[in-house]
């Protein structure tokens, strides 16, 4: 493994929500085994919540029941290497990938030949580039920040101005909070670190360590595999665009890489399998939710017509909202 990264998970580019195992059966009830896959070591989690608010631009809260883990994001990638280490893999940090030709990566280290390449580079990966495959269309701009102070174990989710075509969150730890912003950049034309300022200040809350990242909000890309390259986590356009959440997506389609890798270098399957393989496990969740945010679209411009939507949805609604299923039986 190479990144770019001088230390990983550094800085921390997320909202560090990860939704309880049960909660990821309800939004992705084609997957098993998902106990084995995030045995999240308790050094790694920063706080619990059982409960998710949703607050219209008219500031009515809509509360549903929903149980979640705050991580701390660069513990918890820390812990994924060293599984990997165990595993054999090795890691090599500050190392940025410059091209592929002929099966060869040309990265700041030398070349790296290899027989199956894995894009995990994110929304702007190289590697979907270099392999010619499209890379997601729609990226919002977000941004995070640790927030001092002390919170009830309740995620809050803000619509309206204060993120235009996307949402503030507050995601509370045990000390502290995960406090962010994700917007669509087309619509409002503040800067996120302004954005974030006044939000914060809103609701009185002092910050540290501001950073900004891209989330793919344009689903799934039209094909993961090309030759002998692979597209994982959010360089495929695995985030749920309903909630910009990415974590679960890129690991229950990134264990499935592995297997359908190891099965290939074996001369069991072509690397194809794997864009079956996570359609059939994330594909269906991944349609209903980019339905929701496409909808959602509509209502984004006009507050009057967000809050209506969410009042019209009620909680039940907006329930099936975040947890990706269709919004209309
Ligand atoms: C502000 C923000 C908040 C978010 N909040 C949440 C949340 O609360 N819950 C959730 O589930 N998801 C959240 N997400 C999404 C989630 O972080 C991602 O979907 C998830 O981490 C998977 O990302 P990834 O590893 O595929 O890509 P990234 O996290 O983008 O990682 C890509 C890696 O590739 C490296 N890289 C890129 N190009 C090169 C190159 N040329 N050479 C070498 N290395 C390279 C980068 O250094 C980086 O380490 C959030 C995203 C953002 C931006």
């Amino acid at each position: 493994m190479i990144d770019r990264r001088r230390e990983i998970g550094c800085p921390v580019q997320c909202g560090e929500l990860l939704p309880s195992i049960d909660e990821m059966y309800s939004i992705f009830p084609a997957t098993a085994e998902l106990e084995e896959l995030f045995k999240v070591d308790s050094s790694v989690v920063a706080g619990r919540n059982t409960k998710l608010e949703m607050v219209s631009p008219g500031n009515r809260a809509y509360e549903i029941d929903f149980s979640s883990m705050a991580l701390n994001r660069t513990a918890f990638d820390k812990h994924l290497v060293r599984l990997a280490q165990a595993a054999g893999a090795r890691l090599s940090e500050g190392v940025s990938l410059l091209s592929i030709a002929n099966g060869i990566a040309k990265t700041t280290m030398g070349g790296i030949k290899a027989k199956v390449i894995v894009g995990a580079d994110g929304p702007f990966s190289l590697t979907a580039r270099e392999a010619s495959l499209s890379r997601p269309g729609l990226r919002y701009p977000a941004i995070t920040c640790q927030g001092e102070g002390r919170f009830d174990p309740c995620v809050k989710m803000f619509f309206g101005p204060v993120a235009p075509g996307g949402y503030a969150w507050i995601i509370p730890k045990n000390e502290g909070a995960n406090i962010g912003l994700g917007f669509k950049s087309e619509v409002y034309r503040l800067k996120p670190s302004e954005a974030l300022a006044k939000f914060t200040s809103s609701i009185g809350v002092e910050f540290s360590s501001p950073s900004l990242g891209f989330v793919p909000m344009s689903g799934p890309v039209r094909s993961s595999v090309a030759g002998n390259i692979v597209l994982v986590g959010d360089a495929a356009g695995h985030v749920m665009p309903s909630n910009g959440g990415g974590i679960p997506t890129a690991m229950i389609a990134g264990r499935e890489a592995g297997r359908v890798i190891s099965e290939h270098l074996a001369g069991r399957c072509s690397l194809y399998e794997y864009e079956r393989r996570w359609r059939q496990l994330i594909g269906g969740p991944l349609r209903n939710s980019l339905r929701t945010r496409r909808l959602a679209d509509i209502a984004f411009p006009s507050n009057m017509l967000l809050g209506l939507s969410m009042r019209l949805l009620g909680t039940r609604g907006l329930d099936r909202a975040i947890r990706c299923k269709p919004l209309f039986l």
